[in-house]
């Protein structure tokens, strides 16, 4: 199943990770307002990185006050320890190099990238000619996607590693390839995608006015990241700067002259798929108007809930041998705050990723577990009820445990209560 997994390609900006020090820890990196909150009652948990390797710690966060964004403490730490997750960055290490795919009822069906890039084409159409920009275009598993869809369109990529364009053009016929910075690309462009780029972008509204003015005046801007709603485990993302809901990062887009076309959360589940257009308005700079989008109090329950998963796999391997389903981001995660290798197994459907190891865990597929043996489902509460619905379905004998109750689903049995009472 599409265990979530930021395969990440990040954009040359996080080259700025190596200049100077410059505190930003006391403004929203959205709205600038100051005062914002930190939250570090979580650092005693374990961290994980956006290519799925298992972090000693993750960060303190920052809530903004006055526009409810929730962001990385962004400080010398921080600075340090994404500069040595960079430095040993591995992507797609888990299924050795092929990009998480899309699993409907079991099935793979398409990688991440062809399954939005469809879902994109049936939206808005596609010409059979034009100009594609990919920032932080990583292994190039989107160009690839995108080549098949449309085999005539002139192909350009951005990343921050040079090695990249080697192992590139073995695969697309990549017109020009742009190591470094985004200020040095020229032209305009039809179609600029960031898939699992801007929330590594510290400063997110000048990467935006960059990629702006890069947009032909009918061009669009296709952009993916993880929304930290739907995935909490997003949180523990030492790497990941920024965790949006959709309405941040809209009102982020706005700020920097784009319109919002189109964004769904159900392109891809747990993501948020934005299609910005360009504005013929002049970019805002009051960036006060950001869109107030979260409470503290949700923010803090999610980073409860996140402490009840790890207790509760705990005290499952306190028994048995427990299973632990993905291996993306939150199955590694999962299995870290296990401490230590022993007592648990990876479970995972892609066939990329089975009869592999990861941390020394071997990887099986689901049939591949005895009747009985408990696997817990490491996974946003919704998602985990979906998928165990459909094991039990498909006659799977094991001992399916789902995590905690999402603080949403407390809160609907505390008004069923109130009405019951009332
Ligand atoms: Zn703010």
């Amino acid at each position: 199943m599409a265990t979530h997994f930021h395969g990440n390609q990040f954009a040359n900006q996080t080259l700025e990770l190596a200049m100077p020090f410059v505190s930003k820890a006391d403004h929203c990196l959205l709205c600038h307002e100051s005062d914002p909150k930190v939250l570090d009652t979580h650092l005693d948990l374990p961290g994980v990185t956006s290519d799925c390797r298992t972090w000693e710690h993750p960060h303190a966060l920052v809530f903004c006050r006055a526009c409810g964004h929730v962001q990385k403490k962004v400080d010398h730490d921080w600075h340090c320890q994404v500069s040595a997750i960079y430095e040993s960055y591995n992507l797609y290490g888990v299924s050795g190099g092929e990009e998480q795919r899309e699993f409907i009822a079991g099935i793979p069906v398409a990688s991440r990238s062809a399954w939005v890039l469809g879902k994109y084409e049936a939206k808005f159409g596609l010409a059979e000619k034009g100009k594609l920009l990919d920032v932080g275009c990583g292994n190039g598993s989107l160009l690839r996607s995108f080549c098949k869809l449309r085999p005539r369109w002139r192909i350009y990529a951005q990343d921050r590693y040079n090695h990249i364009k080697d192992k590139l053009s073995l695969h697309v016929n990549v017109e020009k390839f742009y190591c470094g910075s985004i200020e040095d690309i020229e032209g305009q462009f039809d179609l600029v995608t960031a898939f699992h780029v801007i929330e590594h972008i510290v400063d997110l509204h000048d990467f935006l006015l960059q990629i702006q003015k890069l947009l032909k005046p009918q061009g669009h801007l296709l952009i993916q990241v993880p929304c930290w709603r739907e995935n909490p485990f997003d949180l523990m993302v030492v790497d990941h700067v920024h965790h949006f809901l959709p309405a941040s990062l809209i009102s982020a887009a706005q700020t920097a002259g784009f319109e919002s076309l189109f964004c769904s959360m159900n392109w891809r589940a747990r993501e948020i798929s934005l299609v910005l257009g360009k504005t013929s308005r002049f970019a805002s700079t009051d960036k006060k108007k950001i869109q107030s989008v979260s409470s503290l109090t949700e923010v803090r329950s999610w980073l409860e809930w996140l402490r009840k998963v790890s207790e509760r796999v705990m005290l499952l391997r306190a028994d048995s041998l427990v299973g632990v389903f993905g291996t993306g981001i939150a199955g590694i995660w999962t299995a870290a705050s296990l401490g230590g290798n022993e007592g648990f197994v990876f479970v995972d459907e892609d066939p990329a990723r089975i009869h592999k190891s990861y941390l020394g865990i071997p990887i099986y597929h689901p049939s591949q577990i005895l009747r009985e043996q408990p696997v817990f489902l490491a996974l946003p509460p919704t998602m985990a009820m979906s998928l165990r619905e459909r094991f039990l379905r498909e006659g799977s004998g094991m001992k399916w445990v789902l995590p905690p109750f999402s603080p949403q689903q407390i809160a609907s049995f505390q008004e069923v209560g109130d009405e019951r009472n009332g």
